[in-house]
């Protein structure tokens, strides 16, 4: 379980804070989304869990372990990060994956890493991609591979700054569905960040709204309504159900 409390975290000395005391809490196996305009903090909270960014005050914790105080060795068998793109250079698939067991093997890569790569590859039935080039592969095939090699840290948590960003829809989908499936099947959690509302409500257990470096909302689906969207993003939609699922219609209501 990640347990935050009382973040707080600023650029430089004299620059405002961009964390104003960030609380947010997410168990394991679950996916929580932030949501927030842009410049809101969603990717300074992720540097900062991620340790990246040092906090000026307040705490991260996983299962009660200090996260702050972890080697990134250690902090990297926890949470690890997905990124947007990976850009490794001209190298395998098979040998991307295997960059992520960096923190297990230190200079040299044994016999179990390499079994674990092989079995998150057959696992994500990408073993037929172990020996393409990464910079070859499709938008969608290379952030699978971003899966996999966050996968291959073992970690208990996955932060996803934006996972469906650079992709087209039928990828989005191959991504979110991945995502959902590493959460069920591995009782691993996932932090993301989404700019669809529907997306992130075909995808999220909890909703973590964002605004001026403050969680000002936090729920389930029940939070995600016309007014706390108004109030977050000072944009009109309007919310209906569809066969039992919430969608949300840019432009409201107010004809
Ligand atoms: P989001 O991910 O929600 O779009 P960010 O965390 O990227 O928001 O940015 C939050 C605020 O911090 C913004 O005002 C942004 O301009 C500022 N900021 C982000 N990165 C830096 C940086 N490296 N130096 C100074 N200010 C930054």
């Amino acid at each position: 379980m990640l347990n935050i409390n009382d973040l707080h975290f600023r650029y430089g000395k004299r620059s405002p804070l961009v964390l104003d005391g960030v609380d947010l809490t997410l168990h394991d196996g679950e996916i929580g989304v932030v949501l927030g305009t842009n410049g809101s903090g969603k990717t300074t909270l992720f540097k900062n869990i991620l340790g990246i960014l040092r906090p000026e005050s307040g705490s991260i914790r996983f299962d009660g372990e200090d996260l702050l105080k972890m080697k990134r060795s250690e902090r990297a068998r926890r949470i690890a990060y997905v990124p947007q793109s990976i850009h490794f250079g001209a190298l395998s698939v098979f040998d991307t994956v295997l960059t992520g067991r960096v923190s297990y093997f230190g200079y040299k890569a044994g016999r179990e890493d390499e079994e674990a790569v092989w079995r998150i590859l057959r696992d994500m039935r990408l073993e037929h991609f172990a020996a393409r080039n990464v910079e070859q592969l499709s938008g969608g095939e290379r952030q699978k591979i971003a899966i996999a090699r966050a996968l291959a840290q073992e970690p208990r948590m996955l932060v996803f700054d934006e996972p469906t960003g650079n992709l087209d829809i039928a990828n989005e989908q191959l991504i979110l569905s991945e995502a959902r499936r590493v959460a069920r099947e591995k009782g691993i959690g996932i932090l993301t960040s989404l700019h669809d509302f529907n997306q992130a409500l075909e995808l999220g257990d909890r909703f973590f709204f964002m605004k001026d470096g403050k969680i000002r909302h936090e729920g389930g689906r029940g939070i995600v309504t016309e007014d706390v969207i108004r109030e977050i993003f000072d944009a009109e939609v309007r919310i209906v159900e569809i066969e039992g699922k919430k969608i949300v219609i840019n432009g409201g209501g107010k004809t």
